[in-house]
């Protein structure tokens, strides 16, 4: 295509709410086979809430929800957020805080080490998750679980639940009409991974991946001749966005997710992304 023609094909989008950061992103958008989404944040609001708050020791579910808010209150994932909702007012400070991207976070609370995350980040960290606990995590069906452990104890644990985007399922049966091929890549377990993937027609999921793992993910799938987009909105999608053939961030995510990305999707709505590549196959077909 002409300079031109992408051009006006750049400003098309910017009318349906897709920003594209140049024209080579238009014409990348135009040869994707592969559409990698993404589930908190992208599939769903990342609006999360609170579901349960369990103790596995001594400590009132109260405590349990106390100490994981006063981490929380420093991070920025969609979990931290419902914690810190539900804890309400009044919260210890946290000192030595620490995102741990895609695990979980930690920091010290009234002079005690605590971890709020997943499973097999506590077990990394030497932190033994009794077998009751376990149990629990396995049970939450759709629901994301979340432990929580001080001076190097499993305290309990807490479920936090997120919504599907009402526009989803409609918006894969598109990317599924146009012949993309729809993968869910999380860094949640396969649980509530299928759960969601099944609510949305998602076929492929691909679960429990660490940020660099995503990486890998879209590495592996472009190393078997596939042209990936991948859909996100965290920090931890950042790298998986930028070596993607095509990065699509949503525009509510985080400035790391959208500065790595090659379009940035303004409407919180996942037609954005059948609208692109439409948009992209039309636009360069007409005019070339
Ligand atoms: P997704 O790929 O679905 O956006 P992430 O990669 O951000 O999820 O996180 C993967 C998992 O790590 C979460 O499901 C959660 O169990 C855990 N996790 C990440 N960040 C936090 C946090 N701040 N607090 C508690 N758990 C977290
Ligand atoms: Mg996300």
């Amino acid at each position: 295509a002409t300079p031109t023609a992408l051009m006006v094909g750049v400003a098309r989008a910017a009318g349906l709410g897709v920003l594209v950061k140049g024209p080579e992103a238009l014409e990348a958008t135009r040869s994707v086979d592969t559409v990698v989404l993404d589930k908190t944040g992208t599939v769903t609001t990342g609006r999360m809430t609170v579901a349960a708050v369990i103790s596995f020791s001594r400590a009132s579910e109260q405590d349990v929800l106390r100490w994981a808010g006063a981490v929380e209150s420093a991070s920025e994932h969609p979990i931290a957020t419902a914690i810190v909702t539900e804890a309400g007012d009044g919260l210890p400070a946290v000192a030595r805080f620490e995102a741990l991207v895609g695990a979980g976070a930690r920091g010290e609370v009234d002079g005690a080490p605590v971890v709020v995350g997943t499973a097999d980040l506590l077990t990394e960290l030497g932190i033994e998750v009794p077998p009751r606990a376990t149990e629990w995590l396995n049970d939450l069906g759709a629901a994301t679980g979340v432990l929580v452990a001080r001076n190097g104890v499993v305290a309990g644990g807490i479920a936090v639940r997120d919504t599907v985007r009402p526009s989803a399922a409609e918006a894969i049966t598109r990317l599924h009409g146009l012949g993309l091929r729809t993968i869910l890549l999380t860094g949640d377990g396969p649980v509530a991974a299928r759960a969601v993937a099944d609510e949305v027609g998602i076929t492929d999921v691909i679960a429990k991946v660490r940020p660099t793992e995503k990486v890998e993910a879209i590495e592996a799938l472009r190393a078997r001749g596939r042209r990936v987009a991948m859909v996100g909105d965290g920090v931890n999608d950042s790298p998986a966005l930028a070596c993607a053939d095509l990065g699509m961030a949503m525009a509510r995510g985080s400035d790391v997710a959208a500065h790595a990305a090659d379009v940035i999707l303004v409407r919180e709505d996942l037609h954005a992304v059948p609208d692109a590549i439409e948009l992209a196959n039309r636009t360069l077909a007409t005019i070339r």
